[in-house]
């Protein structure tokens, strides 16, 4: 729409066609690059490239706990975790300024995957559990905005799934932009009938009796709920059932991202 706020994505560098990955090359995605890149503002990032890692460098992996996972490299065991946690403080605080209304991150990236990393134990042997270092740092320090992989993208249900989240997240963040008042809120809230249409019939409800009453809270204080149900009730809306990306897409590159 002319005049409107363009929406921005942040997304793996690689997942553009830069060779940022370990070994020079890149993952280019045809559907990102060629049919939602005419409707979005890509926002690049590689976490290991802009952590000074490097191109080429050593391909690396999630070792250790699931919830405490370190990044080491593969043949000369490294630990890159205190490196690559310390890009990720410093970009997210970047971030923040960029208004950022979703990001496609790279599937089973020890530095970029949201879920499904394999993670190796003691043993040597990999477990499915892992998430990227920067993936999980996004996540904690950006909890409502909508996030998915390539690998979920190639489902049509999927795409659309993380799109209506998407441009729910960017139209309630347009929103707080400006002075909020409690008419403002119930106003924004009858005009996005479309895409809670989708939405399961509690989270409607729980919406409704938020607007119905707004006296109860102090104008943004009610913005401040609203906006949490509201993003909650997208992300349980009648979305695909999640498939974790793995098993959409056989990957040769197990090793490493
Ligand atoms: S997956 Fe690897 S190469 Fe791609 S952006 Fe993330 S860190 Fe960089």
């Amino acid at each position: 729409m002319a005049g409107s706020p363009s929406i921005r994505l942040g997304i793996s560098q690689c997942l553009l066609g830069d060779p940022v990955r370990y070994d020079g090359g890149h993952k280019r995605d045809r559907f990102l690059t060629d049919v939602l890149g005419r409707y979005v503002e890509w926002v690049p990032i590689c976490p290991e490239v802009e952590a000074g890692l490097g191109v080429p460098r050593e391909p690396m992996r999630l070792v250790g706990a699931s919830d405490v996972p370190r990044l080491v490299t593969i043949t000369t065991q490294r630990d890159l975790t205190r490196q690559l946690k310390g890009f990720s403080t410093r970009k997210l605080g970047e971030l923040q300024a960029l208004d950022l209304s979703g990001y496609v991150f790279k599937a089973r990236s020890p530095s970029c995957g949201i879920e499904s990393v394999p993670l190796y134990g003691k043993t040597g042997k990999a477990k499915p559990d892992g998430t990227g270092l920067f993936a999980r740092a996004f996540q904690k320090q950006f909890p409502l905005i909508p996030i998915t992989d390539e690998g979920r993208l190639v489902d049509p249900a999927s795409r659309e799934y993380f799109l209506k989240r998407v441009f729910g997240y960017h139209r309630w963040s347009q929103f707080t932009k400006r002075p909020v008042t409690r008419r403002a809120v119930v106003s924004f809230h009858q005009a996005q009938a479309d895409l809670l249409s989708s939405c399961g019939r509690r989270d409607r409800q729980a919406l409704n009796r938020l607007v119905a009453l707004p006296a109860r809270y102090r104008p943004t204080q009610l913005a401040a709920r609203y906006g949490r149900r509201f993003m909650k009730a997208l992300q349980s809306s009648a979305g695909p059932r999640e498939i974790p990306s793995t098993s959409r897409r056989r990957r040769k590159d197990e090793r490493s991202n």
